[in-house]
């Protein structure tokens, strides 16, 4: 069989593929979703395990996918999680899965995630105290997070990472009180700024904290160097806490952006695939796929999609057009 690469004209070539299994979530993230939801996309379009099974199969065996991360919407929601992850994992037992999750839930499946085949977790969690929780995420669950995030760890899921988002006003004067109780618990914090990709075109680019006023503010508690490792195309920049072990992470997608060192591609949950988190376009597999294309065929689809990826995001250019799908849509 002959194995493509997912190249683009600029010399990346995407080996880490990015699955969004539902659109729909449990919390409602004020970054991310309004209070009342979106219209969730319709069953019919929504692909089934077996197709997303033979996609993400075409993905490793024909396009040299080495890694695949499950998110949405919220993962945990999708039902058949489990056996999903189980015949994903059958594809190739070297294949690298790991999921993005707010854990609501994940203290009951964490076990059966790990038996099926998930090596890893990276939870978000913005703050640690249940009224500002509430506050983002408009729902009383912070214990659930907690939960599930230490039942990860004894799942052996390990090195369990923690996304955060700082919101000016909101938790922003929290970053040094996480950070601390992620070490005390040996998570790996990493800090995300916020992008323009929420459902309601609220974010400003004036509104959100950048990296520079995190380094800052852990700045004044901690003492930060960088770390040695190379960071590859991984896009926190990291940096050792007060001598180590502990590290902690600030991913600036916004004020220094990693498009030049990108290796992912996207699959979202209705089959489309897109080559950026930013992209206007897509390519539909979906379709492809119920019109009875083969595998080959489908495999050449996914190539072309790759090809025209563009050099970066474009947030800063004056014609900047978030895309049409919110983050939750499209697989953050
Ligand atoms: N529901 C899961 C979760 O929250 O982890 C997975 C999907 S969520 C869209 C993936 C990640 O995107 C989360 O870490 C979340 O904090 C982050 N996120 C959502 N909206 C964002 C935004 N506007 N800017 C930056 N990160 C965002
Ligand atoms: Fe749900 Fe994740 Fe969006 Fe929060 S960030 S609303 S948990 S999809």
């Amino acid at each position: 069989m002959e194995v493509l690469k997912l190249g683009d004209r600029f010399g990346r070539v995407a080996t880490d593929l990015r699955v969004s299994l539902t659109d729909k979530c449990n919390l409602r993230c004020t970054y991310c979703m309004p209070a009342e939801g979106l219209d969730w996309m319709p069953d019919d379009k929504m692909l089934t395990d077996d197709e997303l099974v033979r996609l993400i199969r075409v993905g490793v065996e024909r396009l040299g996918i080495e890694e695949i991360r499950f998110t949405g919407g919220e993962p945990l929601v999708r039902r058949g999680i489990v056996g999903l992850i189980g015949r994903v994992r059958d594809i190739d037992p070297h294949v690298d899965l790991s999921m993005t999750t707010n854990a609501l839930g994940l203290a009951r499946s964490a076990q059966a995630l790990a038996d099926a085949g998930l090596n890893r977790v990276n939870v978000s969690l913005d703050t640690v105290r249940a009224d500002t929780f509430k506050t983002i995420t408009r729902r009383d669950r912070v214990d659930d997070v907690i939960a599930g995030l230490a039942a990860a760890e004894a799942a052996g899921m390990g090195p369990v990472k923690v996304n955060a988002v700082l919101m000016r006003g909101v938790n922003d004067d929290q970053a040094a009180e996480l950070l601390r109780w992620c070490l005390d618990r040996g998570y790996e914090l990493r800090f995300i700024e916020q992008m323009p990709l929420d459902a309601q075109h609220g974010w400003q680019r004036d509104g959100m904290i950048t990296a520079d006023e995190i380094f800052a503010q852990l700045a004044t508690v901690f003492e930060l160097t960088p770390a040695e490792e190379p960071r590859g195309s991984a896009p926190a920049e990291l940096f050792r806490v007060d001598g180590g072990p502990g590290t902690v992470g600030v991913i600036a997608s916004v004020t220094r952006p990693f498009c030049g060192d990108c290796d992912r591609v996207r699959l979202t949950a209705d089959g489309q695939v897109r080559n950026c988190l930013f992209a206007r376009d897509e390519s539909d597999l979906r379709l492809a796929l119920r019109s009875g294309a083969t595998d080959e065929e489908i495999a050449r689809r996914w190539v072309t999609a790759v090809v025209g990826k563009l050099p970066g995001h474009g947030i800063d250019d004056p014609g900047f057009l978030q895309p049409d799908r919110p983050m939750s849509a499209i697989g953050g």
